[in-house]
Parts: C-alpha cells; structure tokens; sequence
C-alpha cells in the first residue's frame, strides 16, 4: 500500500485556502529558506529526530491514503458549511508528488475542496501529475534574482516561473501568488519591483503577502541548527502597508495573510 511521509495534521485552520481546513504538512523538502518556519519539513523524505525539551522525538510518520482520508473527512460537515477543505502543504508537496496525487484524486472523487501550496521548485512534469485533481495553488515567490535565488534559497528561478505559468494557464484553477516579506532578502526593493513587473506583465490581479515571524526560531534549537534570522526584526505595520500599497498601485490586490 502506498505510504506518504506526514509531520502534520492540522484541523481547523482558516489560513492557506478559503473557509475552515484541513492542513496535510507532508515531508520534505530541497530549499532552504533561512527563514524557514518548518525546518523540520527539511530535506529528504525520511523522518528527522530532534530533542524537545529533553525527549527525543521522530518527525514524520508514513502514512496510508486512508488513514489521511479518514482525518480529513472527521470536518466534512465544516467543509461544506464554510466552503472549506484541504490542502496539502509541506514541506514542499512536490517530494512526493505521486502520492500526493493519489490523495488529491480521492479528496476530488468525495467532493472535497482541494488546495496545495508549493514553491515550484521541480520540472513542470511534476506539478502536471496534481493539477487535474486541484482547485486551489498558493504559490510562493520569493527571490527574482536568478544568481541570488539559486544562492540563498537553492532554486532556479526560472524553473520556478515554468511552473507559474503552466499553473496559469489551467483555467480550472485558482492561482495566487504568496510573497513572504522578509527582512533584507524577499522585501529588498529591488527584488519587490522585480516581482511586480513580472506579476503584472502576466496580468495577474491579487496577491498575498506572508509579513516575516520567528515563531519557528525554537526548532531550530530542537534541530541543534544554527537559525540565521534570530536578530531580523519583524515589519512594521507601517512597513507592511507600504509594500501592500506598491502592489496596490501596479493594479495588484495584495492581502495580508498567513505567516510562512
Ligand atoms: S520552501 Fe518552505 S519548507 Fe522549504 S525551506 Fe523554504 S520555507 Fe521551508
């Protein structure tokens, strides 16, 4: 039987995808955001230990269709009545783009809303095996820069886009953007001005925009891994809305959402 790798279950989120949710977190994961508010999520699809409070703990558990099928459908009645659902997150989804698509199919055939997040960070190939089973893509942009985005977050940017604007092109669904702010590497108004000449240029019209938290900083510490943004200070308001008013003006809804 088939088995993906799962370090999360979260029920009841009303963040990544409309209405109240079901959150799949699946393992693994090929960047390295140094922002990164799951490290845990980190690396290949195995699971990690980290030592919590003394207690060594595993990360990841394999996980059949089924069992996932059966936490998920416990808040069927909260799908329907919020129009809700699931979504697949990580991690990055695509590590285990097979399995993830079994489990999407099946969400599909029981009538459940499905969203995934993603980096796009693989061959387009891919992404193709989900899209016929999704409604919803929250799709993270990060770093525009070709050299700085293969050398800070390890992803070719280009591939990236690849993956961007085939998802634009399928007209069965839902695409929308996801830009962590971050402190000196995604919010750089260089980086910002790129984004938004890109975006436009596609005529995409909404986006979301994830302001830069720490509350991830204490796994890094579980992990015994150095986490290099203990001394970035968060945004402002202030900060935030500006940037949220530089998309407004280039004709770009920007939303204020969820943390990365
Ligand atoms: S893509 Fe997401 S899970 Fe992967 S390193 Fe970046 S923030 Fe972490």
């Amino acid at each position: 039987m088939t088995k993906g790798l799962v370090f999360n279950v979260q029920r009841y989120s009303v963040h990544d995808g409309g209405g109240i949710r079901t959150i799949i977190f699946l393992k693994g994961c090929p960047l390295r955001c140094p922002w990164c508010s799951n490290p845990e999520s980190r690396k290949a699809v195995a699971p990690t230990t980290w030592t919590k409070n003394g207690q060594q703990e595993t990360i990841g558990q394999w996980q059949t269709k089924e069992e996932l099928v059966d936490e998920v459908m416990k808040d069927e009645i909260f799908y329907r009545t919020s129009g809700g659902g699931v979504t697949l997150s990580g991690g990055e989804v695509l590590m285990q783009a097979d399995f993830a698509a079994e489990l999407l199919a099946e969400f599909n055939y029981l009538g459940v809303h499905t969203a995934i997040e993603t980096t796009g960070c693989f061959p387009v190939k891919e992404i193709q095996k989900l899209t016929p089973f999704v409604q919803q893509v929250l799709f993270d942009l990060k770093i525009m820069d070709p050299i700085k985005s293969k050398q800070v977050i390890g992803v070719d940017i280009q591939t990236v886009k690849e993956n961007f604007e085939f998802l634009l092109s399928q007209d069965q669904l839902e695409l929308i953007p996801r830009i962590p702010l971050i402190p000196e590497y995604t919010t750089e108004p260089a980086n910002l001005l790129a984004m938004i000449d890109y975006l436009q240029n596609l005529e995409i019209k909404e986006v979301h925009l994830l302001p830069f938290h720490q509350y991830g900083s204490s796994k890094y510490d579980y992990l015994g891994w150095d986490y290099q943004m203990k001394d970035a200070v968060p945004l402002t308001n202030s900060q935030v809305d500006t940037i949220k008013n530089q998309f407004e003006a280039a004709g770009i809804t920007a939303n204020v959402d969820g943390l990365e």
